[in-house]
């Protein structure tokens, strides 16, 4: 089988995919225009920032599985994957140390202005009378907003700092809060006027686009600190810069709104000027150990659909609904059960939407489960009991 990597790959797990038998193309400096005339006799996938359009994915007739190397994937056209029956998967949750380790960072650079302390270090200066004066971290209400993946690498991280933790989630209740070691808080200014430092660690979407804004900056105590390493548009930057001149607030972000989207360029705030201030550049998931994570996590991806035909991740499946119905078939594994049984769900005009079929030791018995697009008929479930000497027992299941 042939697989293409379109995108800068760690080198040792370039080889585990290889271990795993396939033959590699590797193109680290693979662009979007590209793909279409690199990907025509791929049967996997792997990108990481490589956009996987319509034309690349109708153009791959042998095209199986695309591997998203990250977490999001709207830089694949999921639908038109989707109308080919081609698995797409992503790797969350694999960055989310190096983010919280960043956001730890930010706390630390900014309660002991290692910024400041540095660039006169720099500039040929000794000032320890200057920065002689911190408040620590430990015994610090730090208010979580958003408790996933991130945000619980963070409490993990800050309850090891010894700081009270507190969040606040939607949804969210007090048990959960109490099932991960932190504070509950029942709205975003409950969090703001708990915290003495406040930590965002949400998705940016149309209900928290600002969320963080002069209303919220308000709420928050005098010389409070602020981290943003989640999305640029979550915070209102001239509140937040206000907030930091007026009330003291002091800002640490890794995401602004805008920011450039190449690697280098000019970029300028009045925030940036501000001494309250420290701020790094979109930089949270880029540690060597995240990429291996992510790198990890797409090999494990492609040796389950080699090895055993299914997709961790998988983002385009249907999920089957509480209600959904589920006809499960226990059968003594005769050859030609199976047809049987399918040739009977179709003369009742019933699609089968996933099916299963497992075997007991000794290869004596099996049961297929299978899911319907419409529950069986009395009639269809005697039919397929009726099947002598093949099926032993025939059960529609379903919540
Ligand atoms: P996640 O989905 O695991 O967690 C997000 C949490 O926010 C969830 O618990 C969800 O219930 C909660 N939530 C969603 N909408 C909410 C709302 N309106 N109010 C309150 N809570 C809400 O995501 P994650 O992996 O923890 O990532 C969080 C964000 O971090 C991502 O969405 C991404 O924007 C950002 N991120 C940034 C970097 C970086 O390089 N700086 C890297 C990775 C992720």
């Amino acid at each position: 089988m042939r697989l293409l990597i379109a995108d800068k790959f760690p080198e040792a797990y370039v080889a585990d995919f290889r271990a795993l038998g396939l033959t590699v193309d590797y193109h680290p400096d693979a662009t979007a225009d590209e793909l279409p005339r690199l990907a025509v006799d791929a049967q996997l996938l792997v990108v990481r920032s490589t956009k996987v359009t319509r034309a690349a994915i109708e153009g791959a007739a042998g095209l199986e599985l695309i591997i998203r190397a990250g977490a999001g994937y709207d830089t694949i056209d999921v639908a038109a994957a989707s109308e080919r029956g081609i698995y797409v998967a992503n790797c969350p949750g694999k960055n989310s140390i190096a983010v919280a380790e960043l956001a730890m960072g930010l706390m630390l650079a900014i309660d002991r202005r290692i910024v400041q302390n540095t660039t006169d270090l720099r500039a040929g200066k000794w000032n320890k009378k200057e920065y002689s004066k911190a408040d620590g971290l430990k015994g610090k209400t730090l208010g979580i907003v958003g408790i996933g993946a991130i945000g619980r690498a963070v409490a993990q991280r800050a309850i090891a700092f010894e700081m009270d933790v507190v969040a606040y989630n939607v949804p969210f209740s007090p048990e959960e809060a109490e099932a991960l070691g932190v504070g509950y808080c029942a709205t975003l200014f409950d969090l703001a006027a708990r915290s003495d430092v406040v930590s965002v660690h949400l998705p940016q979407t149309p209900e928290t686009k600002k969320l963080f804004n002069a209303d919220f900056f308000a709420r928050l105590k005098k010389g409070a600190i602020f981290i943003n390493t989640a999305r640029g548009g979550l915070h209102d930057q001239e509140a937040l810069e206000r907030a930091v001149r007026e009330r003291g607030v002091r800002a640490g972000l890794d995401v602004y709104d805008p920011e450039p989207a190449g690697g280098t360029a000019d970029f300028t705030s009045p925030l940036f000027a501000l001494d309250g201030f420290a701020g790094t550049h979109h930089i949270g998931a880029s540690t060597e150990q995240a990429q291996n994570a992510i790198a990890e996590e797409a090999v494990r991806i492609c040796r389950e659909f080699l090895q055993r035909g299914q997709v961790p991740g998988a983002v385009n499946i249907d999920k089957p609904s509480a209600e959904e119905v589920q006809l499960v078939v226990r059968h003594f594994n005769k050859v030609g059960v199976l047809a049987a049984v399918l040739g009977i769900i179709r003369k009742f005009g019933v699609n089968i939407e996933e099916m299963s079929n497992t075997q007991f030791g000794g290869g004596k018995a099996a049961v297929a489960v299978l899911r319907l697009s419409a529950a069986p008929s009395a009639e269809m479930l005697a039919e397929i009991a009726g099947l002598e000497g093949q099926v032993i027992q025939c059960a529609a299941k379903s919540g």
